[in-house]
């Protein structure tokens, strides 16, 4: 369904240029949960703004569908974009004047079986915020409702970075059932990035890259619901 065929990408220039992805290969199946696990600084982000489009690449291809993405013009990529694909950022990104529906109301402009969103926003338990704008909202309503504007659209492909990076444990348990549910409901593959090796005991497959190389890739048979994940030191600074 997704398939990643040895992605190259370098920033700066002469002595400054350095090589953040160094051919990365890997393919996600559809309904598929793929976990992309490594430190701080291994090109995660770097490689999901690839595979998302916001980012390009020096080398390589992302085919999604058969459908090289780089074979197809600006106006196909940006369309493919707005149908396909949820994003869910690691520092959420919200439209700061817009509130909690408004914003989640964007996502579903892009689509047309886009899903309810009265229903999205009692899910994503924001009914009694959606009046309110992000300033207003804690860390945790604010990641709900970046993951509420990703998935209204129902995309084929919902990539998340960090989507817990900066949540408590029980926040982030409930924000990864989320996601789960999401999966289960829609046969939504995901390609999710963390460094934190137990929420990456709920995925089918954990790539694990290491100084932009993927180091292995794994298919994991003890997966674990979102539920027991095991998460008692989730906080992001705390890893480090
Ligand atoms: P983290 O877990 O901290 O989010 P990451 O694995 O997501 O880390 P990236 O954000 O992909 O890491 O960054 C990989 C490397 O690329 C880092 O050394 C970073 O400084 C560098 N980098 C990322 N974006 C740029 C940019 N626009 N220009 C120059 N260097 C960049
Ligand atoms: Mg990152």
């Amino acid at each position: 369904f997704i398939s990643i065929d040895n992605i190259e990408k370098s920033y700066g220039e002469g002595e400054n240029r350095f090589q953040v992805l160094k051919g990365v290969s890997f393919q996600v199946e559809k309904g598929e949960m793929a976990v992309l696990l490594g430190p701080s600084g291994s090109g995660k982000s770097t490689l999901l703004n690839i595979i998302g489009g916001i980012d390009t690449l020096d080398n390589g291809r992302v085919g999604i569908d058969n459908e090289y993405i780089e074979n197809m013009s600006e106006k196909d990529r940006i369309a493919y974009r707005r149908k396909n694909l949820g994003y869910v950022f690691q520092n959420y990104n919200l439209i700061p004047n817009l509130t909690v529906r408004e914003n989640i109301e964007v996502g579903a402009y892009l689509s047309k079986n886009h899903l309810d969103l009265e229903e999205l926003l009692s899910v994503l338990g924001l009914k009694k915020h959606e009046n309110k704008i992000p300033s207003q909202l804690s860390g945790g309503q604010q990641q709900r409702t970046s993951i509420g504007r990703a998935i209204i659209k129902n995309p084929n492909l919902l990539l998340c970075d960090e989507p817990t990076g900066a949540l408590d444990s029980d926040t982030s348990k409930q924000i990864l059932e989320l996601i789960e549910k999401v999966k289960e409901k829609y046969n939504t593959s995901i390609i999710m990035v963390t460094h934190n090796e137990n929420i990456a005991k709920m995925a089918d497959t954990i790539i694990r890259l290491k100084d932009g190389e993927v180091k292995s890739i794994n298919k994991n048979v003890n997966k674990v619901k979102a539920s027991d994940l095991e998460l008692w030191k989730t906080l992001y600074l705390k890893d480090y």
